[in-house]
């Protein structure tokens, strides 16, 4: 038949690569229950559609460079009472915030599990088919100096539009310096009311003026980030110290 010979040839130039390996196997069975043409094709449609939302996911995945092993599933809820599970499950889902352009604002001291929950939160975002990018601050904010002085700070900050999500780790890291907080200054205004931002910082935000150049920006700044924004404070002992505490609590009663 003419045809066999040519539709893989025709699936290929398409692109169609999931129907190219699948259409000879599902055409046999077409044949042997009697489906209607329409059915065989959309079969095939199907599998094609659901081969490429798993290898956007896969993409989407690795782009938002997730510190591993960071899951809601592994999350001990139980060590942060001020926490309500229940809402963190409504925003790892995304749909409100995110479509919003609102922002979810993480605070407490070292160890509390902030860039735990910030991750997994994105991991789930991911999962739901939102895209998200996870950065040290520090780290984003070196980007965008190295393009500004480039003259390229524009063309920067709009690629980052694509991310629904940009998760900000440590945002009180930063080092006040003209330059760097100009960038993150204007990272903030180009995301206002547009983009999310998801937020771990250890410094309340009186203390923002050590951040950025003056309190004037400082205060700009928190403005425009609380505006549509849920804060979540863990003001709890860090967990950190509490599991080397009973790692070594452990080792002296094996001691004993
Ligand atoms: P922070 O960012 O607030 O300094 P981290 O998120 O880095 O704290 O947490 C420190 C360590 O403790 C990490 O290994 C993290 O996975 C773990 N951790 C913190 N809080 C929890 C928690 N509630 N449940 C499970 N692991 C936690
Ligand atoms: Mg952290």
């Amino acid at each position: 038949m003419r045809e066999t010979a040519v539709l893989p040839m025709l699936l290929k130039q398409l692109h169609l690569p999931t129907m190219s390996g699948l259409w000879e196997g599902l055409n046999k069975e077409a044949v042997q229950q009697g489906w209607p043409p329409a059915r065989y094709l959309t079969a095939l449609c199907e599998h094609e559609l659901s081969h490429r939302d798993n290898q956007r996911l896969k993409r989407n995945m690795a782009n938002a460079k997730l510190p591993r092993g960071k899951s809601l599933a592994t999350f001990d809820f139980s060590a942060v009472p001020s926490l309500n599970k229940s809402q963190i499950t409504a925003f790892a889902s995304g749909d409100v915030w995110l479509k919003n352009g609102g922002n979810l604002l993480i605070f407490g001291p070292s160890g509390v599990g902030k860039t735990h929950l910030a991750a997994a939160i994105g991991e789930k975002l991911v999962e739901s088919g939102y895209r998200v990018l996870f950065s040290k601050t520090t780290e984003i904010v070196q980007k965008l100096q190295v393009a500004k002085r480039a003259l390229a700070l524009p063309l920067a900050l709009e690629k980052l539009d694509k991310y629904d999500c940009l998760i900000l780790d440590d945002f009180g890291y930063v080092q006040k310096d003209q330059n760097e907080t100009n960038v993150l200054f204007e990272l903030i205004c180009e995301r206002y009311e547009n983009k999310s931002f998801l937020i771990t910082c250890n410094q309340v935000f009186a203390e923002w003026d050590k951040i950025f150049v003056d309190k004037t920006m400082a205060v700009a700044a928190a403005d425009r980030l609380i505006h549509h924004a849920t804060i979540l404070e863990l003001n709890v002992e860090s967990y950190r110290r509490k599991a080397a505490l009973a790692r070594t609590n452990q080792i002296k009663g094996s001691e004993l």
